[in-house]
């Protein structure tokens, strides 16, 4: 079988190494094509274009544990173990100390080009190609990929790992590739977020393992260490990022002006009772600004040897910290249902094990959804009241424990037990379809 995945980012990734943990890589023809020379290719670069540090939570980590005990061991030294989030507010009061997990279920907080690069290092050269996809011609036996050097590629199975933007994604929905605006296209929510990398001892105060959050009527902040000090980076590293409200988005807003947000972050953040803060801004350099975009909950995932993944499928808003998290567990389920489906029908597993990942992953993704948009909410501009009643329901809320089930719902998932329960559900209702059928 020919699998091509468009994209080599977490998903893109992740997916290959699980395709090759299973034997999938040796039976079939796999290639993954990017469209950007620089993330392909292991040029080391220190800021990757798409975003400072990313949090991996203990269900991303679990999956990255289950793949590659060694890959795991790299990016928990490339990263820095977090076991736990400080949630304040900007008048200086403290609301509430929640852990990230329990025992051994850290999460790592890590910038995003090391996190990649421990990935990228593990995916052969010869496997990655340099090339945007333009167009996919979706048939009913094969699928036709057109690149942007006038070449194209034929595959029975296309994987669109390939982002928030997925060419795969409008293709899939009936829309034509240059079509802009259609009904699953990216949402703005609102919200632009800033951030940048800053010196660790900025934050001295801050003890090992805890990221802050601090909230205030005007935005947010958060800060910590996204790189401890080891014996491959030597230096530890700070991250901060601050998200606030911007109601209308400029027509060429990939141009946002760094210095005037820079600016702004000062005169927002200058009166915030947090030293920490009051240090950051002073020194930090934004070199970042993204707006906040996410994507509408699909009908589903797949059709006809055409599948999506990762932000391709389901962008979240950052503020659920779960996005990658959630690309990590749709590469595991979606490889180990491949893995099952063609080794029982080698020529069209491949179509039930899509089917059954879509079913599997999205009902999981629509609560990941929903918990991020009322925490986004949390972000944006309010008055007085509603910034007490927003501390007021913090409070409560971590101290009555109301976010626990959530919480456990979240970071106790088994990609591999609920992949068997898929499975075994999936043939129970195969033995009730032909029994009625003998009847
Ligand atoms: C500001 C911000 C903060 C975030 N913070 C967190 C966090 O703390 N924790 C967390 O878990 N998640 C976080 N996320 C979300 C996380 O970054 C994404 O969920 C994750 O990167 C998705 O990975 P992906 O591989 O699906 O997509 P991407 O990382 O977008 O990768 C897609 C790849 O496809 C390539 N591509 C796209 N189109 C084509 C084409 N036509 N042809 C060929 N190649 C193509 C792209 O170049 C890219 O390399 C954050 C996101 C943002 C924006």
């Amino acid at each position: 079988m020919r699998v091509i995945i468009i994209g080599a980012g977490v998903s893109g990734l992740s997916l290959y190494l699980w395709l090759d943990k299973l034997g999938l890589t040796k039976a079939h023809d796999i290639t993954i094509y990017e469209r950007r020379p620089d993330v392909s290719l292991d040029n080391g670069s220190e800021i990757s274009i798409v975003g400072g540090s990313i949090g991996i939570t203990a269900n991303g980590m679990r999956v990255i544990h289950t793949l590659d005990e060694q890959l795991f061991a790299e990016v928990v030294q490339a990263g820095h173990r977090i076991n736990s989030w400080r949630i304040s507010t900007a008048r200086g009061w403290t609301l509430a100390d929640a852990p990230t997990g329990g025992p051994g279920d850290d999460s790592v907080m890590i910038g995003r080009e090391d996190f990649c690069r421990c990935f990228r290092k593990r995916v052969p050269e010869s496997v990655t190609k340099v090339k945007k996809v333009l167009d996919v011609e979706i048939g009913s036996t094969v699928n036709v990929l057109k690149f942007d050097d006038g070449s194209s590629a034929e595959a029975d199975l296309v994987v669109g790992a390939d982002g928030i933007w997925s060419i795969l994604r409008r293709i899939m929905f009936g829309v034509q590739s240059n079509a802009k605006d259609y009904q699953y296209a990216p949402h703005y929510e609102g919200l632009v977020g800033v951030g940048s990398y800053v010196p660790a001892n900025l934050m001295q105060e801050v003890p090992q393992g805890q990221m802050n959050i601090v909230l205030g009527r005007n935005g947010f902040f958060g800060y910590g260490i996204d790189r401890g000090e080891s014996a491959t980076s030597k230096v530890a590293r700070g991250v901060c990022w601050s998200t606030y409200t911007l109601d209308v988005l400029p027509q060429d807003w990939r141009k946002l002006d760094c210095d005037q947000a820079q600016q702004q972050l000062r005169a927002r953040h200058q009166h915030w009772k947090n030293d920490v803060i009051r240090r950051i801004i002073k020194e930090v350099k934004i070199d970042q600004v993204w707006p906040t975009f996410t994507t509408p909950l699909l009908p589903s995932w797949e059709r006809q040897g055409c599948v999506l993944m990762g932000d391709a499928a389901h962008a979240v808003q950052p503020s659920s910290g779960q996005g990658t998290s959630m690309a990590l567990e749709d590469a595991e389920a979606l490889a180990r249902l491949l893995a099952h489906h063609l080794a029982v029908d080698p020529r069209s597993g491949h179509l039930l094990a899509c089917k059954q990942y879509s079913d599997l992953r999205m009902p999981r993704l629509a609560k990941v959804h929903k918990k991020a948009q009322q925490l986004g909410s949390m972000k944006q501009d309010m008055g007085v009241v509603q910034e007490l009643v927003m501390y007021a329901f913090v409070w409560a809320l971590a101290k009555c424990s109301w976010g626990k089930s959530y919480n456990e719902y979240v970071f106790r998932y088994d990609v591999g037990t609920e992949v068997e329960h898929a499975i075994s559900t999936g043939r129970k209702q195969e033995q009730l379809h032909l029994a009625h059928e003998d009847f």
